[in-house]
């Protein structure tokens, strides 16, 4: 029998004897149940989470973050274990399962270190004016299936930190890792401040309209958002959404082409490119296309496609059957159009497991839906342009507004590009950085608020301003 992972409410590992399968999306066998939850387990959490409360907020802050910290160490401790389950979950490979691991250890313990202090508005001969941050009270967090540990750890830990009381609900295809973390640190977190619950598709819609949920932070696609958005209206729930991207890089023509091309593949295809600020649509100059597309191309031959827990796979499959379907269809329409292939296109229906080669596709038009959709998957579009300003406005011709990134031996010129793009963040001859005391958010659809950062952290408070004459 598959191992059963259970849930963590008040402070106990608990289940309620209905089960979820949990697949290995390498081989498509079960790798272990977790508890199917509805309204009865969402209520107990969240009355757990609210009795909670008081205490938590009135615990001082640094025994809130010395709690973080522990989780930090937990995670560290059980680091090989942690990393391996998540690749027979999610399908990264081990290097980059490890480094998700070890990262969210790292950024919990980082963002354990902000605070939000008071500020003096005014402190005259008539009055003190002082605004003071004050947590919102019982967060919903609700979680995608392409970092779910990291994305866990980013709304667990501002959460406590700001006094906050969480109910977690992890993606119903990658949450193993997330409960056995919970069950490393059941006996370190007082009991209801954390709560995590698993379930199928109804668990999210009813975590978004809990009347006792006062905040929900979510991270997922943007038509999820949307719905969430909606449904937070009717009590007027305070929402911070990390949506979908279809970030553009722009590789200038004075690009050093050996250089920049492993690290583009890399943009593009780390996490079997199923990272929302993956580079999705890469603008390459004319005068360097035909160099850096074939040089693109025949590093990607090198790579290997396999299943993550095999040594040597670079590129895992595709997380779950509705992506992988997705990603197949965004394929054929390329086909059917006749547009012309770099590498790849081509899966084999009859292998077990999400594999999709990685693909790469030889300057489509821009109204291609593999150009103008977020693919989510090892594929990646390349595209040809003649000038700054045509590369700029095609860049931002998108819903999105997540990130970008501008390529050129001049870091000057690139930051005066970076400056005209419309998203969150803008990376110059780098990818995919983030850090903890930075906001991460998206423009347009891509987002509302931010995690991260001091204002990130803000997000689960609200301002309170007391205010005593003299
Ligand atoms: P998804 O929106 O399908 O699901 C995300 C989570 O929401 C899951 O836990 C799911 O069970 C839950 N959910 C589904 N319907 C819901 C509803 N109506 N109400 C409440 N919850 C609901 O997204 P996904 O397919 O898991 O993740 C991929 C998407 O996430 C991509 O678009 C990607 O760009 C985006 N993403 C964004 C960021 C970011 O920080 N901006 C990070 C990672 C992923």
């Amino acid at each position: 029998m598959a191992t059963q992972y259970k849930n963590l409410i008040n402070g106990k590992m608990v289940d309620n004897g209905k089960w979820l399968d949990v697949i290995n999306p390498a081989n498509e066998q079960i790798i272990g149940q977790v508890p199917d939850c509805g309204q009865a387990e969402l209520d107990a959490a969240v009355a757990a989470a609210r009795a909670a409360f008081p205490k938590w907020r009135a615990t001082p802050i640094d025994e809130r973050r010395a709690a973080i910290l522990k989780i930090s160490a937990a995670i560290k401790e059980n680091h090989d274990e942690l990393f391996r389950l998540l690749t027979s979950e999610q399908g990264k490979p081990h290097a980059q399962a490890a480094g998700e691991i070890s990262g969210a250890a790292a950024i919990a313990a980082a963002q354990s270190t902000l605070s939000l202090d008071d500020e003096i508005n005014e402190d005259s001969d008539k009055r003190l004016s002082r605004t003071r941050r004050v947590p919102v009270g019982v967060v919903g967090g609700i979680v995608p299936w392409n970092f779910p540990v990291m994305m866990a750890l980013q709304k667990i830990v501002p959460a406590m930190l700001s006094g906050c009381t969480i109910v977690l609900k992890p993606s119903p295809y990658t949450p193993l890792a997330t409960l056995r973390i919970m069950e490393l640190i059941a006996d370190i977190v007082p009991a209801g401040v954390v709560n995590v619950i698993t379930g199928g598709d109804d668990l999210g819609p009813m975590i978004t309209a809990h009347p006792d949920i006062d905040k929900i932070t979510f991270t997922g696609s943007t038509a999820t958002g949307k719905r969430i958005m909606e449904t937070a209206s009717k009590d007027l729930k305070r929402i911070t959404l990390e949506l979908g991207g279809n970030d553009a890089s722009i590789v200038l023509p004075d690009a050093d082409v050996k250089s920049v091309a492993e690290k583009l593949f890399w943009a593009s295809f780390t996490n079997a490119g199923q990272i929302c600020v993956a580079a999705k649509r890469i603008y390459i100059h004319e005068d360097i296309y035909d160099e850096l597309s074939a040089a693109i191309a025949e590093f990607a031959k090198s790579v290997k496609v396999g299943d993550g827990a095999e040594q040597g796979t670079a590129v895992g499959p595709i997380q779950n059957k509705a992506q992988y379907d997705r990603v197949i269809e965004l394929v054929q329409d390329a086909k059917d159009n006749g547009y012309k292939f770099l590498v790849g296109g081509d899966h084999d229906p009859n292998i077990p497991g999400y594999f999709m080669p990685i693909t790469i596709l030889d300057n489509p038009p821009e109204d291609a839906r593999i150009v103008a959709e977020e693919q989510f998957g090892p594929v990646m579009p390349l595209m040809k342009f003649s000038t700054t300003q045509e590369a700029i406005s095609r860049a931002n011709n998108s819903i999105y507004g997540l990130a970008g990134s501008v390529w050129t031996s001049d870091a000057e010129q690139g930051v005066a590009v970076a400056e005209q793009l419309e998203t969150g963040t803008v990376w110059v001859n780098e990818f995919l950085h983030l850090s903890p005391f930075a906001p991460f958010g998206g423009h347009k659809q891509s987002g509302f608020g931010v995690e991260y950062g001091k204002e990130g952290l803000s997000e689960f408070t609200y301002p309170q301003v007391i205010t005593v004459a003299k």
